[in-house]
Order: structure tokens, then sequence, then C-alpha cells
């Protein structure tokens, strides 16, 4: 097997790289890895999803949390010798969605959201379902989000939670200026066969695509919608969805 780590850059996840790779029975491969561990929280795994998008279908990522869990990182660091025997065995992955974006020349994969804003004005856009228009909306921006990011920027945006099993993609708006007669202020949330076309009245405006920043000028259209392509976690059948909402949102016992 060949494997890759990507790591948070503190001291327990720099430490819990040096022991994986004591323990691990394989050859290291940071170009062409077959399992990607990454150690840190869930903005360490995006950063693996975005290293490795080009080869996403052949690898399997195994996300450690240094810290409390976190949404994609099931596993903790106590953990580490049951994942090197499970990743031995039949196990079981989680295979989650991806949203794909187009706005002119740019092009990419988003894990958690696609952020559409008007830098340090307001966007005024049109937004579009497939061939229908079906809001006008000025505000802060606009975010696009994949079931798992639906606890990341989307949350915070008033979005629903959405569980990981379910295909979906959802709109949300933010900080909607509610002076426009065709305004929608709730989230929609639509199967994923469909796609979102925004249409921004100011040409120049920025996308956020996860971690990543992009200005856009002179851009017409974005679109957004789920990938073919998605991403394969181990999965820890012990880890249950209901209680990591309520560690996360609520809090401990
Ligand atoms: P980051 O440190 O990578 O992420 C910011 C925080 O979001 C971290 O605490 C991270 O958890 C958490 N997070 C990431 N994905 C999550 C998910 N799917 N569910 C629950 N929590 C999640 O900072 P960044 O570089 O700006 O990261 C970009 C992400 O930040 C975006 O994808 C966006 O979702 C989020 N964001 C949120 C807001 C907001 O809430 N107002 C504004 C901008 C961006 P860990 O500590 O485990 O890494
Ligand atoms: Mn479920």
């Amino acid at each position: 097997m060949r494997y890759a780590v990507l790591n948070k850059k503190n001291k327990e996840s720099i430490s819990l790289r040096e022991t994986l790779m004591g323990k691990i029975d394989a050859t290291y491969d940071e170009i062409d890895p077959e399992v990607v561990f990454s150690i840190g929280g869930d903005g360490t795994v995006l950063n693996a999803v975005s290293k490795y998008a080009h080869i996403l279908d052949r690898i399997l990522i195994v996300a450690i949390h240094t810290g409390n869990l976190g949404f994609y990182t099931e596993f903790l660091p106590k953990g580490l010798d049951d994942i090197l025997a499970l990743l031995k065995t039949d196990y079981q992955i989680n295979e989650f969605s991806l949203l794909s974006y187009k706005a002119g020349t740019y092009e990419g994969l988003a894990m958690n959201e696609v952020f559409v804003s008007g830098k340090f004005k307001m966007l005024e856009a049109d937004v579009y379902i497939d061939q229908t228009l079906v809001m006008n909306t000025r505000g802060n921006g606009i975010c696009i989000s994949t079931p798992t990011g639906s606890t990341a920027y989307n949350y915070a945006l008033g979005g629903a939670i959405i569980d990981h099993d379910i295909k979906a993609v959802q709109l949300t708006l933010a900080a909607p200026f509610d002076t426009i007669k065709h305004r929608m202020a709730y989230p929609i949330v639509l199967s994923e066969k469909h796609e979102f076309i925004i249409k921004p009245k100011n040409y120049d405006c920025e996308l956020s695509a996860d971690r990543l920043h992009i200005n856009l000028h002179n851009v017409r259209e974005i679109r957004v919608k789920i990938s073919t392509k998605t991403a394969r976690f181990l999965k820890n059948e012990h880890n249950v969805f209901a209680k990591r909402i309520k560690d996360t949102f609520i809090g401990r016992d």
C-alpha cells in the first residue's frame, strides 16, 4: 500500500504523524498515494481533498481528528492501532458528494460549499434552478453547500443540517437585504440532479470554494452542481451523526 499524510501544523498532529509513520507497514508516496491520512480538523480534510482532487476516485481518506471529533474526521488519535487493523479488513466507506463549479475560465471542486460574494460591495444576482429564474437577491452573498458542508458556513447562515446519507444541494443567502420584491428568504434544498446558476449584476465578484478564494472579473454566470466525482472516507461504524451534532452545537455531557 502507498500512503501519504497531511497534518495540521500543531504539536499533537505532528506527533501523531510521527507515531503513524513509525507503525504503518506501507510505502510513503506523496504523489500517488492509495490512502491519505488527514491529521487535524475538518479544515485539514478540506486541504487533503483539494490537494488530491485529481485522483479522488483512486484514494481512500482516513481522517483523524486531533481535538474534538469533527464532521469529516471520524477517528480519534487513540484509535490509531484500530485504524491500521481496520485498513487490513474489508472496511466500510463513506462516499461523500462534492460540488463542481464553473465561472468563466475557472472550474473546480468543493467539499463544503461554494460562496459567491460581492467583494466589498453588495452582491446583486439572479439565481436560476436549471433554466428557471427563481429569485433576484441582494446581500452579502450566496452559499451553495453539500450535505457534509451543511454544518459549516451553511449552518452559520441559518441553513439546515443535512444527513450525510442524503444526496442533495442547499442554497442559503448571507444577510439578504429585503427591499427587493423577488427575494427568497429561506434556504432551498434540491436533489442532486439540479444545477444552481448565479448571474451576478456585478461582474466583478468573489468566489470561495472551501478554503480557496478566487477574484472573478467580468463573469456573467456561475454554475454549481453536485459533481459526478465523490470523496471516499474510511468509515467509523461507532460514530453516530446525531451525537456529533449534539456535541458540536449543544455541548458535551
Ligand atoms: P477553517 O479553519 O478551515 O474552518 C473554519 C472552521 O470550520 C473550523 O473550525 C473547521 O473545523 C470548521 N469546519 C470546516 N468544515 C466543517 C464542516 N463540514 N462541518 C463543521 N465544521 C466545519 O477556516 P477556513 O480556511 O476559512 O475554512 C473554510 C471553511 O470555513 C469554509 O469551507 C466554510 O465552511 C467555513 N466558513 C465559515 C464562516 C462562518 O461560519 N461564518 C465564514 C467563512 C468560512 P476544524 O477546527 O475541525 O478544522
Ligand atoms: Mn445517516
